[in-house]
């Protein structure tokens, strides 16, 4: 009896390393192609962006992007960002807080309406603008919409370079599903997070309202770069933001 217990825990064991190694296994070989599929887009968009005008980049990773764009902010610039999860999330904002010869206008904390635009006034002047996109699709045209527009301005004019932070899961075929991504997915998450009371906060589906507190006003294409490499792309092959 004694040893058919033995016997069974040394099954039972044996078998949940085998599932253990399995699944470590079919995770890391899931990964690997994940990361290659991403590095080959990334390097095809690169191409693509360029011949639109803009300097491209791929970054494997979150940490090589913040090394990267770190060495594109030069000591001393006025450096302000549109409201963005992958720049807050990814850890760029707490890099460049950690240099204090940058200027930042920075509006965390603040909650007067008046000094929230007035920075966003301010933004207009900077050296560096940070932003991500809604979507952008695969021949890289970024998509980006906005309630208040002052994202989408700062994009199209004001700020000697803007800089846009992507990550792959943002990446969609054409401009159509990108178009569609950023109303049917990064709107109504963003709804939901901000708690605005439209239709698709309620149901996560847009419904293309004209609900005062829409968050579609501005519908923005930018489809190339004008100036000398005003636009910087910085695509990353990780899942940021939404
Ligand atoms: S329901 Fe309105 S606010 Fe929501 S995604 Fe559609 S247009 Fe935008």
């Amino acid at each position: 009896m004694k040893t058919t217990a033995i016997t069974n825990c040394g099954c039972f064991f044996a078998i949940t390393r085998i599932i253990r190694n399995f699944a470590y296994h079919f995770t890391t070989h899931t990964m690997n192609i994940k990361e290659t599929r991403n590095a080959r887009l990334g390097a095809t968009m690169v191409k693509n962006l360029e011949r639109r005008h803009f300097e491209a980049h791929y970054c494997p990773t979150r940490q090589e992007a913040i090394e990267l764009i770190n060495t594109l902010i030069a000591d001393g610039s006025s450096v302000t960002w549109g409201g963005s999860m992958t720049i807050r999330d990814m850890g760029l904002l707490d890099s460049l807080r950690r240099r204090p010869s940058l200027m930042l206008l920075d509006r965390e904390g603040l909650t007067d309406r008046e000094e929230i635009e007035a920075l966003y006034r301010e933004a207009f002047a900077c050296d560096v603008f940070l932003t991500s996109a809604n979507a952008i699709s695969e021949d890289g045209v970024l998509v980006n919409i906005d309630g208040n527009g002052n994202r989408v301005a700062a994009i199209t004019w004001g700020p000697r370079r803007v800089i846009h932070v992507i990550g792959m899961n943002k990446v969609a075929q054409d401009v159509k599903a990108a178009l569609k991504r950023a109303r049917s997915t990064a709107a109504p998450t963003n709804a939901t997070r901000f708690d605005i009371k439209t239709p698709c906060q309620t149901d996560g589906a847009c419904h293309n309202c004209n609900s005062p507190q829409c968050i579609c006003n501005y519908i923005h294409l930018l489809r190339n770069s004008n100036g000398a490499n005003r636009h910087v792309v910085v695509l990353v092959g990780e899942e940021l933001g939404y």
